[in-house]
């Protein structure tokens, strides 16, 4: 009998530091303070730390942070954000939950991020922001879309929840423009065994704004005084314990997911369409969140791995514009050719720190047997 490869697990990171872990679970048991207490500020400092970030807010998850992120940049009604066409659907639905219109245009093949050319067509008057995102193992082309931002006198926000890790010359994802978020999803290259999510930021202000709006709008210096309307999403000690813990082998952890990813791309380069990468930048713009391979028989394929016990993830089965719920949008008219064939053709493999070689030459042998003799 074979043992099943799901497409991700992330129980064995968790343990990996379990004596830190366990340390910092019984800290947050003693102390009996349980949400927004030290072990979130200490994230929040290491997570400063890391990206080099001036301000770091935790937030209970990564929607929330986008959200709160685009309330404290100031977008709101009559305004449209542009958004890429290939993304998670919480980049969309975080501008329509500030009240602002999303303008989805197509990606770039091979990375998958914001086309900047399409990016320039759609500004148009009520234009106020350029919210990119970057996707499963590099950065959207920063360079080029905070050029754009800049000549426009536009915001430039950063879907960074996949990014942590990912570096532009020297400078981390997230802090190009005015914000970026993180997401600590346990799926994430960080993950949490639970819900967590974090607003990055240079911006003293709009990192003073976020905090307000994190814990329903109260005053600083008033418990239960409440200047502005605000959200719950508070982050629990509990995840900021794991996430501190998880944090000390992140970099260990990424170069194993590159490795991983190299040993897929050497035994796939024949037979499937492997990740397009940008040349690489130093520190490295690319971080292994997940793998992604296209086929043409993309579905038939999943049905072949997952009768062989080989989990794997549809990013995604829709392109944004396609989505039911945005069925109306004015700003869900534009072509979207290069998300749409991606849609059609992108799968995950699994990839985590703790995935054997041999567990990835089992799912590379069996891709190939698939694919004999057929097309890619
Ligand atoms: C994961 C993710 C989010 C949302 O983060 P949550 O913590 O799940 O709310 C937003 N945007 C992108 C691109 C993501 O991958």
């Amino acid at each position: 009998m074979l043992i099943p490869i799901p497409f991700y697990s992330c129980a064995d990171s968790v343990r990996r530091n379990w004596e830190s872990l366990e340390r910092r679970v019984r800290a947050v048991a003693d102390s009996g303070r349980f949400t927004s207490g030290p072990m979130v500020a200490e994230l929040e400092t290491a997570i400063a730390a890391y990206t080099g970030a001036k301000h770091a807010v935790a937030c209970n998850n990564g929607t929330d942070a986008l959200i709160l992120m685009l309330k404290a940049a100031g977008i709101g009604p009559g305004d449209e954000v542009i958004v890429p066409a290939y993304t998670f659907f919480a980049t969309v639905s975080s501008v329509l939950r500030v009240g602002a219109e999303p303008v989805i245009v197509d990606v770039l093949p091979g990375s998958y991020a914001m086309d900047p050319e399409r990016a320039a067509a759609a500004i148009g008057p009520r234009t106020k922001a350029i919210m990119p995102a970057h996707m499963f193992s590099q950065t959207a082309d920063l360079v080029a879309l905070t050029e754009l931002a800049a000549q426009h006198g536009l915001r430039l926000l950063e879907d960074s929840a996949e990014a942590i890790g990912m570096w532009v010359n020297g400078r981390h994802a997230g802090l190009w423009g005015r914000a970026g978020v993180l997401s600590f999803f346990p799926t994430k290259t960080l993950g949490g065994i639970g819900d967590a999510g974090m607003l990055i930021t240079d911006d003293a202000e709009l990192a003073a704004e976020v905090r307000r709006r994190r814990c329903h709008g109260q005053a600083t210096d008033g418990a239960y005084v409440y200047e502005v309307l605000g959200w719950n999403s508070r982050c629990d000690e509990l995840q900021a314990a794991v996430l501190l813990s998880r944090l000390e082998t992140l970099d260990a952890e990424i170069e194993r997911r590159a490795a991983l990813a190299a040993r897929y791309t050497e035994r796939l380069a024949a037979v499937v369409d492997t990740p397009w990468l940008a040349p690489a930048k130093s520190p490295s713009n690319q971080v292994w969140y997940v793998y992604l391979i296209e086929s043409d028989r993309r579905d038939a394929l999943v049905e072949h791995l997952d009768a062989h016990g080989v989990g794997t993830e549809v990013y995604y089965p829709r392109s944004l514009s396609e989505q039911p719920a945005l069925r109306d949008l004015p700003g869900a008219s534009l072509p979207t050719p290069v998300a749409t064939v991606a849609s059609r053709r992108a799968v995950g493999l699994p990839l985590y720190p703790d995935l054997t070689d041999a567990q990835v030459d089992r799912v590379c042998a069996l891709i190939t047997d698939f694919h004999q003799g057929g097309t890619r």
